[in-house]
């Protein structure tokens, strides 16, 4: 297929119009929230004009016109993520799967002695589930270390993986680094050992042509808001046989066949882990979302994007004092960097009055931070609506505040 027109693609966000500080706005902070196109916002408004009402509970037209928005939003992100629709649980977001994944799966089958195995890298919702989970079953947390590029090292990971481990939970790309984690070999070598395999897929889904079935893992997690889609949707994928030997973690309505002060019977499949009002016009929004990217293709998306990483990064190299953080061989369009001198806080700032939105900070990822000695770093974020008049723009804001600081 042809490549999209990224011009008239830009144009289809309507925030990117704006002017900060009175200058035009750079939006480099795609990792922490992507910006949402008019098909999304339209979508989202349209629900609430025409159709709003409850899923599932009316016989009345918007009852079931709602009803069929909201599944016809999950049957969209079972395509995209190429999973079936009964094993996929909606929820508001990958903090909310993995916890799922901790209270249900994890919490009743962990004992003393146990295992968990995470990554240095991982994102502190990919992290303090798991504490919670070893803290009140007696498991323990093993962790995977990187190399000097922000890989992971694959043969120590391996080596951890002896018979006490029960769960290997890791991200797909990484939220600070950008690193590609290759989690179909990963989750092949865990599941040869029998270990269940989490994949955060966060920073994945947005970015990449997705194939949940061909990564072999047995729970895999998405969040709307950075898949250009609205805040608080989400998704867990799951392998049928754990959704069915899953209690619930939430109860309430929706969730049930039948209530009774003697017992409940809850209902099959995703709609178990369901409870109470969904948010229905997110879901809308987040199908509009997914029938946007399928649209311009994620390959065409992927493309796109490592083609503005690699101007970016020929621009950044001319950067004096620039220390980058992630060098992985795979790698999504994220950079973090310090600046010789500066805070990260203040270049954030300093940045800031120059239209430039990106974050510093510790990421949510503290123990990165701690492996390479840091408190916080820069991390400019890219997507397929930025464009390369943004990255020289970004560099030389670069320029001009490194001599304000450094
Ligand atoms: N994991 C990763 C890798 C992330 O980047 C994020 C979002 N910063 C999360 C988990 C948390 O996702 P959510 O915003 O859905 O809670």
């Amino acid at each position: 297929p042809s490549s999209p027109d990224w011009a008239a693609v830009r144009a289809d966000f309507p925030v990117l119009t704006r002017q900060v500080h009175g200058k035009p706005l750079i939006y480099f902070d795609s990792a922490n929230t992507g910006q949402k196109p008019a098909a999304v916002i339209e979508a989202v408004d349209d629900f609430y004009r025409r159709h709003n009402a409850n899923v599932s509970r009316a016989v009345h037209a918007l009852g079931s016109e709602a009803t069929e928005a909201y599944e016809g939003a999950r049957a969209k992100l079972a395509r995209f993520l190429n999973v079936r629709t009964d094993e996929l649980v909606l929820c508001s977001g990958t903090t909310f799967a993995i916890n799922l994944v901790a209270y249900s799966w994890a919490l009743p089958r962990l004992q003393p002695g146990d295992a968990i195995v995470l990554t240095r890298m991982e994102h502190h919702a990919n992290i303090v589930p798991w504490q919670l989970v070893a803290q009140r079953t007696g498991a323990t947390i093993r962790v995977a270390e990187i190399d000097e590029r922000g890989q992971l090292d694959l043969p120590q990971l391996y080596g951890l993986l002896t018979p006490e481990v029960k769960l290997l939970a890791l991200t797909h790309v990484s939220n600070v680094l950008g690193t590609v984690n290759p989690v179909r070999e990963i989750c092949r070598e865990a599941r040869k050992r029998g270990i269940v395999t989490l994949v955060d897929g966060s920073q994945a889904a947005p970015h990449r042509p997705l194939d949940v079935a061909a990564i072999g893992c047995d729970f895999y997690a998405v969040t709307g808001h950075k898949m250009s889609g609205p805040t608080g949707t989400g998704a867990l994928w799951a392998r049928r046989e754990h959704l069915d030997a899953m209690p619930p973690f939430v109860g309430g309505g929706e969730m049930i066949k039948e209530v009774r002060f003697e017992g409940t019977v809850f209902a099959d499949g995703p709609r178990k882990f369901e409870a109470g009002t969904p948010n229905i016009a997110g879901f809308v929004g987040l199908g509009a979302a997914v029938d946007y990217l399928s649209a311009l293709g994620m390959a065409q998306v992927d493309a796109r994007e490592q083609e503005l990483l690699a101007h970016f990064n020929a621009a950044l190299a001319e950067v004096p004092g620039l220390r980058i953080f992630g060098q992985a061989q795979e790698k999504a369009a994220v950079v973090s960097f310090l600046i010789e001198g500066a805070h990260a806080h203040d270049l954030a700032t300093l940045l800031d009055l120059e239209g430039v939105a990106i974050r510093s900070g510790h990421h949510c990822a503290h123990p990165l931070m701690q492996h390479f000695g840091v408190p916080a770093t820069c991390r400019a974020s890219l997507a397929y609506y930025n464009t390369h008049e943004e990255i020289d723009a970004f560099v030389a804001a670069l320029h001009k505040v490194r001599k304000l600081l450094a």
